[in-house]
């Protein structure tokens, strides 16, 4: 789950992380009445969820009322690689005199939480990785022991900060770290965090990543999906509590289990193809929800030929096959289906979908030659 800038700093702000005052406005008169309310000078921002806003135009000064009043109007609708501004979060402006990188985010290989530093912050991280990665400092924290304040201190010497930023950054990284496990977030990133001239350190930007799996520890998250940028088909599949997710091929993908899943899309890849989509319809692969995956992906113009590959566990190949075939009379579907059926019962889930078959519902007894099937008919 992607939080807008001002939902991430709010989410800091609980943790007690400093941030500036500042309001969200959705018409450029409410931007002018949060402006008044504030004083100027304050920052319009755009709010979306992806970064390089700056860049393209959508973080802009304003010295005054009317600035702010002009920039609003042109930022309000404006495309920021792909996203349209709905709304811009209005910011008492602070002084800068520099600006730092600092980011969580779990290492997976590592098995530990990544913790990355910056004296040179403001720009794009994946530059100062590329043209000087010495610039990062970084630590990775065990999930068991935490970051201890001896830790951060070794870590935040390490990245070579003026001695008047060190003791406002220490403080900030523990908050920051607390934020990210007691939040349950993915990604915790703060560029700029900035010195002031007055040597306060400060939090700029906010982008957060939430574990939606954890919204049943924090039901105030549910405020955070009604947010979520979904294109036509995420949105059609979050309706139905599909876990999907789109992508750019035309091999529509119905597996049960995120693991068989994410195997297919890998497996489809492999023998030349692409999928259009992730999709696990779960545990259960009832008629209920093997309709309402078929639906969501014959709604895909870009899918030319689907691939349903279930492996039976606790759920039977007779209850699979029955789900398939009372689906496949719901739903209308234009494309080639390919079916891969194995574990338990698969068998009994065979017989059950043999005279079914045709041209335009084939099975394949293994996952691979149902990927190459799959794929030649997507071509
Ligand atoms: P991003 O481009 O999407 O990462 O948006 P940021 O919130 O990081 O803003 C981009 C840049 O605008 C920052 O790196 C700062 O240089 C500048 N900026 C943001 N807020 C302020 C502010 O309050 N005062 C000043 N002077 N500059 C700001
Ligand atoms: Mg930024």
């Amino acid at each position: 789950m992607d939080l807008f800038e001002y939902q991430g700093k709010q989410f800091f702000a609980e943790y007690g992380m400093p941030i500036s005052p500042g309001e969200i406005a959705f018409t450029v008169d409410e931007a002018v009445a949060a402006a008044e309310r504030l004083g100027t000078p304050v920052m319009v921002k755009a709010q979306v969820h992806t970064g390089g806003r700056g860049k393209a135009g959508g973080v802009k000064f304003a010295a005054s009322v009317d600035d702010v009043r002009e920039h609003a109007t042109n930022i309000l609708g404006l495309d920021i690689k792909g996203h349209i501004v709905g709304r811009v979060w209005i910011e008492k402006a602070s002084d800068i005199a520099e600006e730092y990188y600092a980011s969580f985010t779990l290492d997976r290989s590592a098995k530990k939480h990544l913790g990355m530093l910056s004296a040179e912050g403001g720009v794009e991280i994946e530059q100062v990785a590329e043209d000087n990665p010495d610039a990062i400092a970084k630590i990775w924290v065990d999930p068991v022991d935490g970051l201890t304040e001896a830790a951060c201190r070794q870590w935040v010497a390490a990245a070579n900060l003026p001695d008047a930023a060190v003791e406002g950054t220490v403080a900030i990284l523990q908050k920051l770290y607390t934020a990210y496990v007691e939040g349950d977030a993915d990604l915790v990133e703060i560029n700029p965090l900035i010195l002031t001239p007055g040597g306060v350190v400060h939090v700029l930007d906010a982008k957060v990543t939430l574990d939606s799996n954890s919204v049943y520890r924090h039901p105030d998250y549910e405020q955070f999906d009604e947010t979520q940028t979904r294109d036509e088909r995420e949105e059609a599949a979050h309706e139905k509590g599909l876990q999907y997710v789109g992508l750019e091929g035309s091999v529509g993908v119905i597996a049960n289990g995120a693991g068989l899943a994410m195997s297919t899309v890998d497996i489809v890849n492999q023998v030349g193809g692409r999928p259009a989509n992730f999709l696990d319809i779960g545990g259960g692969s009832n008629a209920e929800v093997m309709a309402g995956a078929l639906e969501v992906i014959n709604n895909d113009p870009d899918v030319k030929a689907i691939f349903i590959n279930i492996f039976g566990g606790i759920t039977k190949g007779e209850e699979v096959a029955n789900g398939i075939i009372e689906a496949l009379q719901r739903v209308d579907i234009g494309a080639p289906i390919v079916i891969r059926l194995d574990g338990t019962n698969a068998e009994e889930g065979r017989e059950i979908l043999q005279p079914h078959l045709n041209d335009k519902l084939i099975m394949e007894p293994t996952m691979v030659s149902a990927a190459e099937r799959v794929v030649a008919l997507a071509k």
